[in-house]
C-alpha cells in the first residue's frame, strides 16, 4: 500500500501483534481433507452438547411466530433478557448489561477506563484478549506473572498497582488456559485496592462458585459472564456483565445501540428457561473433566493441572517440539486441541472436555502419539 495511505492509519496498530482466533471448522476440515462430521473439536472450550433443546426450539419459532422479527432492529436495552438474567444471578436488572459475547464487554470496560498511557495489570498466563485489547487503547500493560501453580501473586499485584498507578485488573475465574480457580478471599483482598477489578467468570458454571453476589455491593467490581460455554451459544455471541449502577452508566453511554442481535437474545432467554437441562449438561461435562484428568495424568510424560473449568491444561515432558508434535498428530486424525505459542506455555497443550465417546477417541489416539 502507498505510504500516503498507510500514513493515514494508526502506526501503533501496524506494530500490534494480532490476536489469533480459532480457525473456522469448515476451513480446518478442508485443510485436513476430512469431512466436518469427523472432526472432534476440543480447541475452543465450546459446549460439546450444543445449545439447549428449548433454545433451539425458540430459534426455530422466531420467524414463524413473529414474522419479520429478523428484519427489525433488536431491543437496545435487552430488557427481557436482563429480567431473566436478574432471576438467574440474583442481581437487579439495573446492574446488568449485555454484549455480543463477553469479548465485547471486555472491550467496553477498557474503552470506559483506559486512556493512552494508563496502566492495566495483567496476570499471565491468562486469556490473551486482555493484554491485546488494552494495547489497542494505548494502555501500558503491566505483567504480574502467576505463581508456578498459576495462582495470582496478590502481593505482586498490590505492589504493581501502587508503583504504576494502575486502574484496571482483569482476572479470569477459573483462569483460561490454566483452569485455576480463584478464591473468594483473594477477590475480596484485591477489591480493597484502588482499581476496577473485572472478574471474568466465563467458566463459572463449571466451577460452581461465583462472586457475582458482590457486584454492586463492592462498587469497583465488574463480573463478566457468557452464554458461550455452559449454554452452548458461542456462535450467537452473547455475554453479560454485572456491576454497580454508577459504573454501568458509563458502559451504557458508549455501547453500540444494537449490540445484541435478535437470535442471541431469544436463545439466551430460552436457555435460562431450560436451566435444569443446562445444569445436567454442565454436571456431565464436569464428571467427564475429572475422568479425563485422571486418564491423561496416567499417560507417560503428561502433567495435568487441576481445573475448575471445562478444559485441562497439560504440560508435556519433552518440551515445545513434543507438545507441537502431539497437537499436529491429533489434528491429522481430526482431533483439534489448543497449543500456545507463548514462552511460558510452549510445552503445554489445552484440551477442552468433549463428550465421553470423543474423549475416548482422544485418549486412544494420545496413547499412540504421546
Ligand atoms: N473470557 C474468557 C476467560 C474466555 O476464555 C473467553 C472465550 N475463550 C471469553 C472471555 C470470550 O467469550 P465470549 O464468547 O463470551 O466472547
Amino acid at each position: 500500500m502507498p505510504a500516503s495511505i498507510t500514513g493515514l492509519l494508526r502506526p501503533d496498530i501496524a506494530a500490534l501483534e494480532p490476536y489469533t482466533p480459532i480457525v473456522p471448522l469448515e476451513t480446518l476440515a478442508e485443510r485436513l481433507g476430512l469431512p466436518v462430521e469427523r472432526i472432534i473439536k476440543l480447541d475452543a472450550n465450546e459446549n460439546p452438547y450444543g445449545p439447549s433443546p428449548r433454545a433451539l426450539a425458540a430459534l426455530a419459532a422466531v420467524e414463524r411466530d413473529t414474522p419479520h422479527r429478523y428484519a427489525i432492529y433488536p431491543d437496545p436495552d435487552h430488557t427481557r433478557l436482563r429480567v431473566a438474567l436478574s432471576r438467574y444471578i440474583g442481581q437487579p436488572p439495573e446492574r446488568i448489561i449485555c454484549g455480543a459475547g463477553s469479548d465485547e464487554l471486555i472491550d467496553l470496560i477498557m474503552r470506559a477506563t483506559l486512556r493512552p498511557g494508563d496502566a492495566m495489570i495483567d496476570c499471565p498466563p491468562t486469556f490473551a484478549m486482555y493484554s491485546f485489547d488494552a494495547a489497542l487503547y494505548g494502555a501500558r500493560v503491566i505483567p504480574v506473572p502467576r505463581t508456578d501453580q498459576f495462582d495470582v501473586d496478590v502481593e505482586g499485584v498490590a505492589e504493581a498497582v501502587e508503583r504504576e498507578g494502575a486502574k484496571l485488573l482483569f482476572l479470569a475465574a477459573p483462569n483460561n488456559p490454566t483452569g485455576t480457580p480463584l478464591a473468594r478471599a483473594t477477590v475480596e483482598r484485591l477489591l480493597d485496592l484502588p482499581i476496577i477489578l473485572a472478574i471474568d467468570e466465563a467458566y463459572a458454571e463449571f466451577a460452581g462458585t461465583s462472586v457475582v453476589d458482590l457486584a454492586g455491593v463492592r462498587p469497583n467490581l465488574v463480573v463478566l459472564r457468557t452464554f458461550s460455554k455452559w449454554a452452548g451459544l458461542a456462535g450467537l455471541r452473547i455475554g453479560y456483565a454485572a456491576m454497580h449502577e454508577d459504573v454501568s452508566a458509563y458502559l451504557w453511554k458508549i455501547k453500540q445501540p444494537y449490540n445484541v442481535n435478535v437470535a442471541a437474545e431469544v436463545a439466551a432467554i430460552a436457555s435460562l428457561d431450560d436451566l435444569d437441562e443446562r445444569m445436567t449438561t454442565v454436571a456431565r461435562i464436569v464428571t467427564e473433566r475429572d475422568r479425563l484428568a485422571v486418564a491423561l495424568a496416567a499417560l507417560p510424560g503428561v502433567h495435568v493441572y487441576p481445573s475448575a473449568a471445562n478444559f485441562l491444561l497439560c504440560r508435556i515432558a519433552g518440551g515445545a517440539a513434543r507438545a507441537r508434535a502431539i497437537r499436529d498428530s491429533l489434528a491429522q486424525r481430526g482431533i483439534l486441541i489448543r497449543y500456545f505459542n507463548r514462552p511460558e506455555l510452549d510445552d503445554c497443550i489445552r484440551i477442552s472436555v468433549g463428550r465421553p465417546e470423543q474423549n475416548d477417541v482422544l485418549l486412544r489416539v494420545l496413547k499412540e502419539v504421546a
